[in-house]
């Protein structure tokens, strides 16, 4: 069953759902139970809104070179434009510490905090009572 990526209009956060069908129209937010979710394509996808800081990222040629050759501080500014001061969970800011120190994070180990998140997600699902009436 696949996971997908949600924006929740009721508490603005990203949540990782899993979903049965992908005409499942019961999907609710985890966090705060609202129905309005936007489905997120990608992590990366550019929404319209970013395009301005996108060309503003392109038009720094310092920092196109030190994505260019992938310099983890690039890397590091990258992300602190995209999001604009959003906040980020815990284990992404060590991330970013650790790109800004200009090391590269243990990527198995985010893959296997992915994993593990995923894990809770459908065992949240898993023990939704089956019981009716
Ligand atoms: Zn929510």
């Amino acid at each position: 069953m696949p996971i997908y990526e949600y924006r929740c209009h009721g508490c603005h956060r990203r949540v990782s759902i899993l979903v049965r069908s992908p005409s499942e129209s019961s999907i609710t937010c985890p966090s705060c139970g609202s129905l309005e979710l936007n489905r997120l394509f990608s992590a990366f996808s550019i929404r319209k809104s970013d395009q301005a800081v996108y060309e503003g990222i392109l038009s720094d040629s310092h920092l196109v070179r030190g994505l260019e050759s992938d310099d983890p501080r690039a890397l590091a500014e990258w992300n602190k434009r995209m999001s604009r001061g959003e906040k980020v969970g815990p284990e992404y800011e060590e991330v970013l510490d650790n790109l800004e120190a200009g090391q590269w994070p243990d990527v198995h180990k985010l893959q296997a905090d992915y994993f593990k998140e995923a894990g809770e997600v459908s065992e949240k699902s898993a023990e939704e009572p089956a019981e009716e009436g």
